[in-house]
């Protein structure tokens, strides 16, 4: 594998990763957070900060961009339909679009339905996934903007890359995630351990990022909602997935 990556914690909840490219040097931060943890992990590291992927506009993921511009002179690359609401960007993406970090190749996937400008990178090469506040390890993102039926597409669309894919989300919610999970899959054996396994992470300080998308497709209840455990919890025996999902978003909003 040719690329390092190193994932470190950021404000409240917030998860900060770094990928870096073995043959070049080249590192990228996913987000910005925070100014000093991110300057912090790349020393700790020994690695130099090239580049600024940003998957999302809100001030969590952004607020340290100018900082670290002016620390690293980095190049920051976002998605063009946050338009100037992140600040300092040099690269604008969309759809399609491949971005270089050093060798290294990442696919744009615009994953609307947490907020509208919101993409995943995916460095297929690495088997790498950036989903920021798309997809969490047992949960996933609130619908802050659009619609359930959007983020049901976007989570659709991830879980179908390849199954050893890591996941690498933008927060540490997978102790609430857990707790919700329970509730709405309570016969799922590979939830109740991994339950148990987030338990044991979070007493011993570590959080459960990576996830895998083998271990999401059989644990997250979002990813399940196809699943007729699911969609019998919500009472939507019989239902498209789309709509258990709906229902278990709302659920989730309530619990
Ligand atoms: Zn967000």
């Amino acid at each position: 594998m040719p690329a390092d990556i190193h994932v470190f914690r950021c404000l409240e909840d917030n998860i900060g990763a770094l990928i870096r490219d073995r043959a070049t040097g080249a590192c990228a931060a996913i987000d910005a957070p925070e100014e000093d943890a991110v300057a912090g992990a790349l020393e700790e590291k020994g690695w130099r900060l090239t580049d600024i992927l940003v998957t999302h506009r809100h001030w969590d993921h952004v607020q340290g961009i100018e900082a670290l511009k002016a620390r690293f002179g980095c190049r920051v690359v976002a998605p063009a339909k946050a338009g100037d609401a992140v600040p300092a960007v040099d690269v604008r993406v969309v759809e399609g679009d491949v971005i270089r970090v050093g060798d290294l190749q990442a696919n744009v996937f615009e994953t609307p339905g947490h907020c509208q400008d919101h993409v995943s990178y995916w460095f297929g090469g690495e088997r790498a996934l950036f989903c920021a506040d798309v997809l969490f390890t047992l949960g996933c993102g609130r619908v802050l903007e659009g619609t359930p039926d959007q983020l049901w597409a976007s989570l659709q669309r991830l879980a179908a890359l390849p199954d050893d894919t890591a996941v690498y989300s933008g927060h540490d919610y997978v102790l609430s995630n857990a707790r919700f999970a329970l509730m709405a899959d309570p016969d799922n054996e590979a939830l109740k351990r991994r339950a148990e396994e987030a338990q044991a992470a979070k007493a011993e300080g570590r959080f459960l990022v990576p996830s895998t998308l083998r271990q999401e497709k059989a644990t997250n209840p979002f990813l399940r909602a196809g699943e007729p455990a699911l969609a019998r919890s919500v009472g939507l025996e019989g239902a498209g997935a789309g709509a258990v999902f709906a229902a278990l978003r709302e659920w989730k909003n309530r619990a």
